[in-house]
């Protein structure tokens, strides 16, 4: 196992499941068994905790669509849909599938909401970092200059009657990290649905989806992580029903150097990882690509903008952790969430 698979080990456990021990089960009641299957795609530990009986083969169905969507949307390797995007900046418009525009025209919307902080351009400039690769290091400003000036989602043409993508200059670059994943999280319920799954718990290494309730009837409880901690440590519970809850946060991958920690969420402005107050950002909604989208574009805002984001979309809950030790949340997710570790604050606000 590489040093990066051991690194995303901490970053599985970002949220601890908590499928025993809690809500009291009456003796007589029979619970079915859970069954745990885990694979490693799309850079994480992907692991499905289900309570209906699965055959393998539909597990192994659901694992092989992961796959196809990573295959179809990661900036790496030569093919895929987004390989071909890339290679042809500057050059042609590329005819993509259904499932691939969507999330592309869902990332460009978020762009747009968040003014740029959310930017699926920003390829050039996580390529230059590689912070979780084994070549991460610090670039020169120069280096970061001129990746900056290859950014930019106004220069991402989506022709939605045609199914194309086209980014207009040379040298640009579409990324889908910050949100990929969260697509790959709402298929997997749609195809755990169709299958007859009514119970069951997805997490794609910090995009979980909670199917319905536990098997006893109760709500599903799933642990927020402690975003100092490597370790899967969390700071309190969020007790949830048919609800994603989408974590972006410093802990996951990062770069040490110069008595300094880089992350891997970029701020488009300065080229430079983000740089504030919050130590991580946590959505829960039903939709776990928009989590996904929003959970990195609210960490870029930080906590007043991305405030006022959630604020105009239904249905959104959002909760910020600072570096020191505090954690704002909006009513609703206040409501679900028990804090466990004293060692946070929970404050009204964060100004
Ligand atoms: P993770 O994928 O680690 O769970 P996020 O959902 O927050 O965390 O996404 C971070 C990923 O998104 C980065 O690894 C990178 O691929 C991409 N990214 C980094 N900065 C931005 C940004 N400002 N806007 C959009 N995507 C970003
Ligand atoms: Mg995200």
């Amino acid at each position: 196992m590489s040093r990066l698979k051991y690194r995303w080990l901490g970053a599985i456990s970002a949220l601890c499941i908590f499928a025993a021990g809690c809500g009291g089960i009456s003796a007589a009641k029979a619970v079915p068994e859970m069954v745990e299957k885990t694979e490693f795609i799309f850079g994480t530990l992907v692991s499905l905790k289900l309570y209906e009986p699965v055959s393998d083969s539909e597990f192994l169905s659901v694992f092989e669509a992961l796959r196809g969507i990573e295959g179809r949307m990661t900036a790496k390797g030569a093919s895929g849909e987004l390989a071909a995007i890339n290679s042809n900046a500057g050059v042609a418009p590329v005819q993509v599938s259904a499932e691939t525009l969507k999330v592309i025209v869902t990332a460009k919307s978020y762009a747009e909401a968040s003014e740029g902080a959310f930017d699926p351009t920003v390829l050039p400039l996580v390529s230059l970092w590689g912070i979780g690769t084994e070549g991460a290091k610090v670039p020169t400003q120069q280096e970061i200059d001129r990746a900056r000036a290859q950014t930019g989602y106004k220069d991402l043409i989506i022709d939605e009657d045609n199914s194309t993508v086209f980014l207009s200059r040379a040298g640009m670059g579409l990324d889908l990290g910050g949100i990929a994943k969260g697509y790959g999280a709402d298929q997997t319920a749609a195809k755990l649905k169709a299958l007859g799954v009514e119970s069951g718990i997805i997490n794609l290494g910090g995009n979980v989806f909670a199917l319905g309730n536990r098997a006893d009837g109760s709500p599903w409880r799933v642990g927020v992580q402690n975003p100092e901690s490597q370790r899967g440590e969390y700071l309190g519970i969020c007790t949830v029903h048919d609800q994603t809850l989408v974590t972006s946060g410093i802990y996951e991958r990062y770069l040490e150097a110069d008595g300094k920690r880089y992350h891997h969420i970029i701020d488009l402005k300065t080229g430079y990882p983000v740089e504030n107050q919050l130590a991580g950002v946590s959505i829960l909604s039903k939709d776990s690509m928009e989590a996904d989208a929003l959970s990195t574009s609210c960490f870029v805002l930080g906590p007043e903008k991305g405030l006022h984001l959630v604020e105009s979309l239904p249905d959104t809950e959002i909760m910020f952790i600072t570096k020191d030790k505090k954690i704002m949340m909006t009513e609703g997710f206040a409501k679900v969430f028990k804090l466990t570790d004293d060692s946070f604050t929970i404050v009204e606000s964060l100004q």
